[in-house]
């Protein structure tokens, strides 16, 4: 069994016209197709909630502000329609937990995705409001992210952990961190032990400037030595990316040890035999 759970239907520009261009049935067949041809059966999209409307419910940063241009029901309803599982990618916002719930309450998704793009107003994979320029020590930077991961996966909120170690995504274009960076690991891997949280395997990560799977080695085997699930994904925003890299992934999520992939239904998880 192979899935993409984490998959966005539309890019990420904002001239894009999702009902007419992305929300149909003709794109839905050429990511179908893709997985098809990628061996993946269980497909599923979870485009990001700062894209809708409703997002500004929750938060009201400007970047969120300036990207809320969607219908979250007419997402929905398209997706219903399709043979695709409907996901959402929640961005976790601390101290908005009852309006993250009320939210997810009113659809009704196969699956969540919890996210941490920000810490604080800070984002740690975008070039505007970066991180990198207002906190800057790395030290404090993947402390910051680390904590607000942990806070997510304990949260209760999400079935699948998004890329866990997002922070790096930069690679060698930022400084690393001087403690062991398990340290910054340990606190998530108890919340995520503590959740059931799903622990998502992302292949975005080889496609990033770091070059690397999400999570990290160290930290993916920190998460099967808790006893962790895992879902599996390419956060595809294109059909050509799905099961991106996937036969990498799978060799190297045998060798720290998972035999077995999370899959979801209306929010009830399943385990399948990875491959
Ligand atoms: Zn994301
Ligand atoms: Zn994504």
């Amino acid at each position: 069994m192979l899935t993409d759970y984490h998959v966005h239907l539309r890019p990420d520009d904002l001239e894009a016209t999702p009902a007419a261009e992305f929300f149909t049935e003709e794109n839905a067949a050429r990511y179908r197709e893709a997985a098809d041809e990628a061996g993946i059966e269980e497909l599923g999209v979870s485009e990001h909630i700062h894209r809708f409307t409703d997002a500004l419910q929750i938060w009201d940063h400007p970047f969120w502000r300036e990207q809320a241009r969607d219908d979250l029901t007419a997402y929905c309803d398209f997706v219903r329609s399709t043979d695709l599982r409907l996901g959402i990618e929640m961005d976790f916002v601390p101290g908005r937990e009852d309006r993250i719930s009320n939210l997810l309450a009113a659809h009704d998704f196969d699956y969540v995705v919890g996210s941490v793009h920000f810490v604080r107003h800070n984002a740690v994979d975008h070039r505007v409001f970066d991180i990198w320029e207002e906190v800057g020590d790395p030290d404090r930077v993947w402390a910051g992210y680390f904590e607000a991961l942990a806070e997510a996966a304990g949260s209760g909120l999400f079935d699948i952990l998004a890329h866990p170690d997002l922070v790096k995504v930069w690679g060698e274009g930022r400084p690393t961190p001087t403690r062991d960076v398990r340290f910054f690991y340990e606190p998530v891997v108890e919340a995520i032990a503590d959740s059931g949280i799903a622990v998502e395997v992302s292949t975005a990560g080889y496609r990033k400037p770091v070059r690397e799977i999400y999570p990290a080695p160290a930290f993916a085997e920190m998460c099967v030595d808790a006893g962790a699930a895992f879902a599996l994904s390419s956060d595809a925003h294109e059909p050509e990316n799905i099961g991106y890299e996937y036969e990498r992934a799978v060799e190297e999520m045998r060798g720290w040890g998972v035999s077995e992939l999370a899959l979801f239904e209306r929010r009830e998880r399943h385990l399948k035999e990875l491959g």
